[in-house]
This record gives C-alpha cells, structure tokens and sequence, in this order.
C-alpha cells in the first residue's frame, strides 16, 4: 500500500494537499488541468519532496530517496525512449543499464517484447515503430523493471481511443491485477470509467481519497460534477 499521510507540495505558489491510500489494483488520477495531478505523481516518484507530511510504502518513509531508489517507475507522455538504442536495447536497460546483457538478459527482453506483442522488432528503433507499439516497448521496459509501483502521467494520451483502450488494457491485465499498485493520470473520465478501479479527483488544491470507481461516478461531489459536466 502507498499512502500519502497528510502531505503538502508545493510547486511556485500552488500548493496541494493529499492525505489518501493507494491500494493494489488500478487508480485513476482524474480533475481539471492544472489541478496538481502531474504534481501528485511526481512527488511520489521523488523528483519532488513534500514540504510536510510523509510518503510511505508499505510503513516505510521514501522521504530522501532517489527516485532510482524508490520501489517506483514511471511512464511519461513520450514513454522515454532512446532514439539511438534499438527497442530491445531500450527495454534491456531496465535490466542492465550499461546494456552490457548477457545471453540469458538477451533471452528474458526477446520473451518480454513477445508477450507484449513485438515479437522480431527488437532490432528497430524507436522511430520505425507505430505509436501503439511504442507504447508497447514501454510497457515491455516497465514490466521487466520490476517495481511494485506503476505512474503514468498521460502516457497514451497522444493515441487515438482505440489503441488507447488497447494499451490501458494491457496495463490493467499485465500491471495491476498482478498485484502492482498502478497509477494512471487521464484527461478521459470515461478510461477512468473503464479501467481504473479507484478514483482520485484532484481540484482546488486537493486531492481527495481514492474512492471506489462505481461510487465515484454514482454519487459525485459539486466539484467532480462540475467537472465532468
Ligand atoms: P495537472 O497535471 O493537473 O495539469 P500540474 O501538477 O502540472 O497540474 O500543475 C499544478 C499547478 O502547479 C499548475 O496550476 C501550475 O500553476 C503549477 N506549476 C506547475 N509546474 C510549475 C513550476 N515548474 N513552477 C511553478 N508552478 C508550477
Ligand atoms: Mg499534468
């Protein structure tokens, strides 16, 4: 479990407030632009401290830790991939990061880019690839590093909603109902809808306590309805 205890972050003069948990399973971060969402995953990466309160894993307090060091990875709009590395160069790195692979690393990123769909594209770059299968090769990496905590801030934003759908599938079945806490921001509240099992809504400051997806959208508060109109 991941729990935000009492924090505040402040970014110039906008400040947010989160005092909430985030289960196994899949949350969606949802609320007007510029609410403090990208705020909220980013301090729990660790590219960002609070100025009060603590982030935990599991009771343990991340406060100084690198984001290298914390049991977390995460997924930006243009998935961070290297141009110049090939795609299985590109996953590999979650394993080796001087890319210095042995035959039997070579062996676990060919099976890795198979089961999400890239079987024989290893040898491509980036650029040679659609941005489905992009997705796809950061998916690959995402689930070969390993960490029992998944952000994504946006990170199939810029495909149409059909591979959208598709890639926020293959999170849900390959991420978090394997147990991985997985953390997906969307500007869509019908994804949210779809995919997510909790929902945190992010507005005026706040983020609020994930709340059970179904209920989120049965009963919500004046400010999410003002929001999703
Ligand atoms: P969201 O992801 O919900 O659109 P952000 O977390 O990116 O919102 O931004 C929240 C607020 O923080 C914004 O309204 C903006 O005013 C402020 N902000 C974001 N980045 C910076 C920055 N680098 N310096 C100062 N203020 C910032
Ligand atoms: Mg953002």
């Amino acid at each position: 479990m991941l729990t935000l205890d009492d924090v505040t972050l402040v970014r110039g003069d906008f400040r947010l407030r989160a005092s909430l948990d985030l289960p196994p399973g899949l949350t969606a971060v949802i609320g007007p632009s510029g609410g403090g969402k990208s705020t909220l995953l980013s301090a729990i990466a660790g590219f960002e401290e609070p100025v009060k309160g603590r982030i935990l894993w599991d009771g343990r307090d991340l406060r100084g830790l690198v984001p290298g060091d914390r049991p977390v990875t995460m997924l930006f709009q243009d998935h961070n991939l290297f141009p110049h590395l090939t795609v299985a160069q590109n996953v590999g790195l979650a394993l080796a990061p001087r890319l210095r692979l042995t035959v039997r690393q070579q062996a676990v990123v060919e099976d890795v880019l198979t089961s999400v769909g890239l079987e024989g594209l290893g040898d491509r770059k980036p650029a040679a690839l659609s941005g489905g299968q992009v997705g796809r090769a950061a998916l690959a990496r995402t689930l070969l590093a390993d960490r029992p905590v998944v952000l994504l801030d946006e990170a199939f934003a810029a495909l149409g909603p059909a591979l959208r759908h598709e890639m926020l599938g293959l999170v849900r079945d390959r991420l978090a109902s394997q147990g991985r806490t997985v953390v997906v921001v969307t500007h869509d509240p019908q994804d949210a809808r779809t995919f997510a099992d909790g929902i945190v809504f992010v507005d005026d400051g706040v983020a609020h306590p994930t709340q059970a997806t179904d209920i989120f959208f049965a009963t919500p508060s004046q400010a999410a309805r003002a929001y999703l109109g």
